[in-house]
């Protein structure tokens, strides 16, 4: 996020077909959490052409690398790394020396599919638990970048994004870029629970 040394979310182990939606919402989460990029294997090139075009549509900045390996990557990376595993320190008791490093230093948070090499345990920085239990690699990277920003990422601001959501209690309601209107003045448009003024399948989920 902006003010911040960058965090950069790796995607190790992706297996082409079974894991093309997983890798597609890391790449998603690590987005809308606040996340500055993130770093996908060539076999995931699908998901990583989903996620740019979620950021041309609904803003960023956030950029999206495809290289040949992404272990490369973190063999090369000469700052922090936070790698999320069910067997590591519960990120409660971590949480407050990862935020303070961050303040002056770029992270890595890495993420595995399958089995993660045992090089990345030990080349960690910390080795990070969002309970000692076994789930999802979507789930942690959200624990732990909330965690991480301690709920700023919740508020960030998006830039050139071609369409804007507008909450809403019922229904949806999407419209383009500078097209918000002013609070008390008419929506511009579909009524609430209809269509919206653009018109759009934003389930990227589906994209794969
Ligand atoms: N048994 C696998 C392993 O060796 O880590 C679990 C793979 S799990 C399906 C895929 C990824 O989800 C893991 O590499 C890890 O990044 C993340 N993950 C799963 N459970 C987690 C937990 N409790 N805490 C942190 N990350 C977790």
């Amino acid at each position: 996020m902006r003010g911040r040394p960058p965090v950069v979310v790796l995607r190790l182990g992706h297996r082409p077909g079974r894991d093309d939606r997983m890798t597609t919402h890391v790449g998603l989460t690590a987005r809308a959490l606040g996340a500055d990029r993130v770093v996908l294997g060539s076999d995931a090139s699908g998901a990583a052409d989903t996620v740019r075009d979620i950021t041309d549509r609904f803003g960023g900045p956030f950029e999206v690398d495809v290289v040949a390996s992404p272990l490369s990557t973190l063999r090369e990376w000469d700052s922090r790394v936070a790698h999320l595993t069910m067997y590591g320190q519960p990120v409660q008791e971590v949480q407050a020396d990862v935020r303070g490093s961050h303040k002056e230093t770029p992270l890595l948070v890495v993420v595995g599919a399958e089995k993660v090499p045992f090089e990345v345990y030990e080349r960690a920085d910390y080795n990070v638990a969002v309970t000692n239990q076994p789930h999802s690699e979507v789930a942690s990277l959200a624990v732990f970048l909330d965690r991480l920003f301690d709920g700023r990422e919740l508020d960030r601001e998006w830039v050139d994004a071609d369409r804007v959501v507008v909450p809403q209690a019922t229904g949806k309601r999407v419209v383009e870029s500078g097209e918000r209107e002013a609070p008390g003045s008419e929506p511009s448009g579909a009524p609430d629970g209809q269509r919206s003024a653009v018109d759009d399948d934003t389930d990227a989920g589906n994209a794969n």
